[in-house]
């Protein structure tokens, strides 16, 4: 009887396979036929195209001998003498040989298209940059913003007063290649709406079924496209029409949260579903999935956390880590992970996807897999260098905005800031620049997006802009890879970005505004080009480019303290760090730095083994100081307290908020928080509770000058992270007028981060001595008190303490006894 069974399982088997290798022959055959047409349209549109951007530039000969040869294909194409298909002979083979010399160089890759190798394409980009650029230096380039049309110059100075000098130094050439351009006709009618109609002008449509064909063949494939080709929304679709999702979750990982909402939300539109349901996200203290969720996008952060439940990735069939080329520090330990996952489960597929960065460096790691590339489409993009370095660059980058908008061609604008707070401040700026202007000038609309903005506003910087107005997108790098916009024709690129620092030395990890790296330039002016040619202003000088910045990022695994990850990898039973598969490992310095961290907080044993409270801190998505002082809340008996303050910094630096025109005010009730000077931490913890008394009223918060938005994210989070502790055996403990209790729940967790008041007024930290102060919005920067613990080190003009309280100096001999020994 169990033969039987068996059998008929197996036939059940076969015959699924069978259906399912049907669908797709037939799907193939269909796709074939219109494929012909489709060759012969696309060809015609390239010719277009090539005509277009052709005009006046000088072709190599490698150029011009393809353009020769696709006008006679169409040409007897046309006709009907030949098939779109079999016209090689057509083709000069001199001209090609260069080009196919590189493309073979790429010992595996999966050639999408042999003529064409983005590689080499860069290679000659850059070669152009440079002729360009010494061209400058000798004097020779120089086109000053908006001279070509001496009206709208005029114009601009009509309405504002100061403009901005930019030299035009080269073009960031287009990429030549525009398949399907928006071809929407030749397709047909194989799908019913225009959102699927859409799916097909994507420059990733025409590699569908190669791309499905590589799958099936490889366990591991690189693939590589530029931004906005349609790998993060399209792909897992693929894989879901080809019947991956019958088999386990299609996975999909992205470094940032807002990308990973804001694809889950665009694939569910395009798929027809509700979010949630069919797709979903999950990005930490929200998870918008459910047991229909088959297409799951997550930020690579969650997916870890997931190790921890299900170490083999057992619910999936196919993971795709995607914009692998951020190389985030979640990243670079998922690709040790799943790398070793691919070896004891042969039937998960892994994809590992990134912008055209890096491709080959993958492909090594992943034991050579193939690399699938995907040709883009992009248009010729000038690039413009400031005459002089420009002192303020937010000042700069408004009145370029200002200035573009007055003097330049309908297209939208878009511009790289460093976070919240630099948008938040351009916004007003521009706002009130503008104001009053009324028709003087054109409408125009701006739409901030950075990680904490809620997702109804985050859908508005996809919004078609209305006939005679301008989007000014206000974006974080966020925009660089992870989003494409559509219609962004200006790009305005400040040249900075924040990053994390970290020095193993000291210990010390900030957050500081640098400069972003060459490359990260190339792609944030590549968002100028995706709908039509456009043009980057850079407010920096061509010199600084090509002297100040660094060719590539460093990856955060070299810059950032590992602590967290480090008890992640020892709760998944990884004891070995020295030797675990990194692409490129952290300093060993910061790996004994963290070990030893740990050490100090209790998480490990002095054999480098987890403690049992190290196993309970592990269950917390927060960094190991965090979720030290929420364990050991239970002994001070304050666990809601802590829970709440905890909560309360997870959300950042954005509960308080100070309008321009309404500072004092602001100021003000700010301090009624500060009453007695109990310490930052403690105001939060007031903030939160005056809150929830008035049972979570909006109206309370704008009367306090409190964001309603950060206040709820702040609930949000701490309902999760009452969960997490009842998971722990943590009772729901109270005491508010034990200050003490909370504070030295507080410095158990901190002890590392305490400084002592010198005579000068600075600080000075204890452990490895530094120079700090306390950042001016601490309700304690007037106070003064002799010891302090902070939360966080910023640096901006000077290294500032972020969230501070006062403490005792015996408390720190009392809690953490192993660390500081009784001296003065
Ligand atoms: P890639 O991952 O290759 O950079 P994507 O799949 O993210 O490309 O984007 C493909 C296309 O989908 C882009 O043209 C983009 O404009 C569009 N798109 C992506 N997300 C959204 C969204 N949330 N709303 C509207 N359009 C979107
Ligand atoms: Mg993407």
């Amino acid at each position: 009887k169990r033969q039987e069974e068996e059998a008929r399982s197996r036939r059940e088997a076969m015959e699924q396979k069978d259906a399912l290798h049907r669908r797709r022959e037939e799907s193939r055959q269909d796709y074939l036929k219109k494929r012909k047409q489709q060759k012969l349209d696309e060809l015609r549109d390239e010719l277009v195209d090539e005509e277009y951007l052709f005009g006046g530039q000088k072709l190599t000969a490698r150029e011009e001998a393809e353009f020769r040869y696709k006008k006679k294909v169409h040409e007897l194409a046309t006709k009907g003498e030949k098939d779109v298909e079999d016209v090689e002979e057509y083709r000069i083979p001199e001209a090609y040989d260069t080009a196919d010399r590189v493309a073979q160089d790429r010992r595996f890759a999966v050639a999408s298209d042999r003529y064409r190798d983005p590689e080499h394409e860069e290679k000659a980009n850059n070669f152009a940059e440079q002729d360009a650029w010494e061209k400058y230096q000798i004097g020779k380039a120089t086109l000053k913003f908006g001279a070509a049309d001496k009206k709208n110059s005029d114009d601009y100075e009509y309405v504002f007063e100061d403009q901005i000098e930019f030299i035009q130094a080269n073009i960031m050439p287009g990429s030549k290649v525009r398949y399907f351009s928006t071809h929407k006709a030749a397709v047909g009618a194989m799908f019913l709406d225009e959102m699927q109609e859409d799916r097909k002008t994507l420059p990733i449509f025409p590699y569908r079924e190669r791309l499905l064909d590589a799958i099936t063949e490889h366990q591991v494939l690189v693939i590589e496209g530029e931004t906005g080709s349609g790998k993060t929304t399209q792909i897992p679709q693929y894989l879901h029409e080809a019947g991956y999702s019958k088999v386990g979750k299609i996975g999909c990982t992205q470094p940032r949260r807002v990308a990973a909402m804001s694809v889950a939300a665009r694939v569910a539109q395009e798929m027809g579903v509700k979010l949630g349901h069919e797709v979903g996200y999950s990005i930490r203290f929200e998870d918008c999935t459910s047991d229909t969720t088959i297409i799951k996008y997550m930020t690579d952060g969650m997916l870890l956390r997931e190790f921890l439940s299900e170490p083999d990735l057992a619910s999936y069939s196919v993971m795709m880590v995607d914009e692998a080329h951020e190389r985030t520090l979640s990243t670079d330990i998922l690709f040790g992970l799943v790398k070793d996952i691919t070896r004891f489960r042969p039937e998960i597929k892994l994809l590992i996807s990134s912008a055209t960065l890096d491709a080959g460096k993958f492909s090594d790691y992943f034991d050579g897999a193939p690399i699938f590339r995907i040709p883009g489409r992009r248009f010729p993009v000038d690039i413009l260098y400031t005459k002089a370095p420009e002192a303020d660059y937010l000042e700069a980058a408004t009145v370029t905005v200002l200035q573009i908008h007055v003097t330049q061609p309908p297209g939208d604008i878009l511009v790289f800031f460093t976070g919240q707070e630099e948008i938040e401040a351009a916004e007003e700026i521009l706002k009130h620049r503008t104001r009053g202007l009324g028709s003087k000038i054109a409408e125009m609309i701006i739409c901030p997006i950075y990680a904490n903005l809620p997702s109804d506003m985050q859908a508005k910087i996809f919004e078609e802009t209305p006939e005679g107005a301008r989007k000014v997108v206000l974006a974080t790098n966020i925009a660089e890879t992870s989003l494409t916009i559509d219609g962004i024709k200006y790009v305005i690129d400040p040249g900075f970005c924040k990053q994390k620092s970290y020095s193993p030395r000291t210990g010390m990890e900030s957050l500081i505004i640098t400069p972003v790296s060459k490359a990260a330039a190339q792609q944030r002016a590549g968002r100028a080009g995706r709908t039509s040619a456009g043009k980057c202003f850079r407010l920096y000088t061509a010199w600084s480019f090509q002297n100040e910045m660094d060719d590539n990022t460093v990856p955060e695994i070299q810059r950032t303290n590992l602590g967290n990850v480090v008890l992640m990898l020892k709760s998944l039973g990884i004891n070995d760090l020295i030797n675990f598969d990194f692409m490129d490992p952290p300093p060993a310095e910061t790996l004994l730095r963290a070990l030893e961290q740990l050490y100090a907080l209790g998480a490990l044993n002095d054999r480098g083994e987890l403690t049992k409270l190290g196993r309970r801190m592990a269950e917390f998505p927060l960094d190991p100081m965090l979720s030290k002082m929420l364990v050991v809340s239970d002994k001070y008996l304050c666990s809601e307290e802590i829970v709440t303050i905890c909560a309360m910094l997870s959300v950042g630096n954005s509960i308080f908020y100070r309008p321009k025109d309404k500072q004092v005010h602001a100021d003000n009730a700010r301090m009624n928080f500060h009453a007695g000077n109990v310490g930052d931490h403690l105001a939060l913890l007031k903030v939160y509770d005056q809150w929830k008394e008035t049972n979570f009223s909006t109206q309370w918060c704008y009367e306090n000058y409190i964001q309603v938005r950060s206040m709820k994210r702040a609930r949000d989070i701490r309902d999760q992270l009452e969960g997490l502790l009842e998971r722990v055996e943590i009772e729901p403990t109270s005491n508010p007028s034990d200050l003490e209790g909370i504070k030295k729940a507080i410095t158990s967790g901190y002890f590392y981060h305490t400084a002592k008041l010198q005579k000068n007024g600075s600080y000075r930290t204890i452990k490895n001595p530094q120079t700090v102060s306390i950042h001016p919005s601490s309700g304690l920067s007037q106070v003064l008190p002799r010891w302090v613990v902070y939360h966080e080190l910023v640096l901006t003009t000077k290294e500032y303490m972020r969230q501070v309280i006062e403490i005792k100096p015996d408390w720190l001999v009392e809690i953490a006894p192993h660390y500081y020994k009784l001296k003065d």
